[in-house]
């Protein structure tokens, strides 16, 4: 198990009134993406940037992967493009969103490519080519069955038909995605990957992407010329046919600001919905559902779990043989650590504090101390997976409050 970064290292890298502290790791992103590289070569890996890197910096993530060895980046829109290119310059950037309506001009000065999910984004970027005399790049995205963006066959006849369409572009990849991609037992993905097979005729012969995170876990015939991860680059599980070979790259740091000791019929928190079994002792940490530590990670009496039963599970949800998301039954009831002992969270979350059961914490915990809400023992499957929701959205979530520290930059 990779160690947490130790509170030294910790109070040496953020100041004194940091509350909280995200740590992203780039060396660990960056050796990420040359695992699956090296994982799907002789395909090309790209790395999918959007919403800030998944919440964890794109200003820092970004460069981090070009020194890697990255040269195609995927982002969802053109303002993210826009910044992607100025630390990039000579990368690729791929717009997923595509053209929306009007903006053909503002994606042709960025530089960026628009990944072109329907006629219309096409005919508009046909024109543009038009008066520009050129021939503009793109990427196409064509649906296979998850119908959320992409042509449909339909619309792939039509771009073959219309008036030559096709050939008004200048169409550099042909992509799909995949439905239930995590799931290795899946029909979907089969399926899918035949529809797509089916359209290619039709289409240029130019390269060709299907998978992401998960879809590349699920072998060779899924790489095409070019995968596109995003999760699993920043140390996400959420294959559940075993266990992609990245590692961890996120921890989150709280700060506790003050312990209390509370007895048997008195109450924690809003709504006092947790009242302790026995003397116990309190801790709040400073963050809380506006720093995306979400209020369903809140824990109320009726689900009071024996300690041994809680270590046991929290064990069980973040081993790799469970895989992915971690198991319901670890749901709703959450933890941070301590030393790599468990505390589990009691009482509502609120909006900038939590409040944590340290009872059974061996040693001394006092204010100023960290506690692990995101690390090696609470891994962001398991607190997602604690909150009703997965990690993807905890890493999103990450709260603009949180000092950002960032290890192992070039
Ligand atoms: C977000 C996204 C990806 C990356 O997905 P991960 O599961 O994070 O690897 C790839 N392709 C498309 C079309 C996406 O929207």
């Amino acid at each position: 198990m990779t160690e947490p970064l130790s509170a030294t290292d910790l109070a040496r890298a953020a100041p004194a009134r940091a509350t909280g502290v995200v740590v992203v790791h780039l060396d660990r992103i960056a050796a990420n993406w040359r695992a699956l590289r090296d994982l799907v070569a002789p395909a090309e890996c790209a790395a999918v940037v959007k919403a800030d890197a998944y919440g964890l910096g794109a200003a820092r993530v970004i460069p981090a992967l070009a020194g890697a060895g990255c040269r195609t980046f995927f982002v969802a829109t053109l303002d993210e493009a826009i910044a992607a290119r100025a630390l990039v310059p000579s990368a690729n950037v791929l717009v997923l969103d595509g053209l929306v309506a009007g903006s053909g001009a503002d994606m042709l000065a960025s530089g960026a490519i628009p990944v072109i999910s329907s006629l219309p984004q096409a005919v508009e970027w046909a024109g543009l080519g038009d008066r520009k005399s050129k021939r503009l790049q793109c990427a196409l995205h064509v649906d296979t069955g998850l119908n959320r963006l992409g042509l449909s066959a339909r619309e792939v006849q039509s771009l073959i038909g219309d008036m030559h369409l096709i050939d008004r572009i200048d169409v550099r990849l042909v992509m799909s995605h995949l439905a239930c991609a995590d799931d290795p037992n899946s029909p979907k993905s089969t399926q899918q990957r035949e529809v797509f097979e089916r359209l290619l005729p039709m289409l240029p012969s130019v390269p060709l992407s299907l998978a992401a995170s998960d879809g590349l876990m699920l072998g060779q015939p899924y790489h095409y010329d070019l995968v596109r991860p995003g999760y699993a680059l920043y140390g996400g599980q959420a294959f559940r046919g075993g266990r992609t070979p990245v590692q961890p790259a996120v921890e989150l740091h709280v700060k506790v600001l003050q312990v209390r000791d509370v007895a048997p019929g008195q109450t924690v928190g809003y709504g006092a919905s947790w009242s302790p079994p026995s003397l116990s002792r309190i801790a709040v940490i400073g963050a809380g559902y506006a720093d995306g530590l979400f209020r369903h990670l809140s824990y109320a009496n009726d689900r009071v779990i024996e300690p041994r039963e809680k270590t046991a599970q929290a064990m069980a949800a973040r081993s790799p043989s469970s895989g992915g998301e971690a198991g319901p039954a670890f749901r709703p009831v959450a933890w941070v650590a301590i030393r790599g002992q468990f505390a589990p969270i009691v009482g509502r979350v609120s909006m900038d504090l939590v409040t944590i059961d340290i009872t059974d914490i061996d040693g001394d915990v006092a204010p100023g101390d960290s506690v692990e809400a995101i690390g090696p023992h609470i891994p962001i499957e398991v607190l997602g997976a604690s909150a009703g929701t997965i990690g993807y959205e905890v890493l999103t979530s990450l709260g603009r409050r949180f000092h950002r520290i960032y290890t192992g930059s070039a």
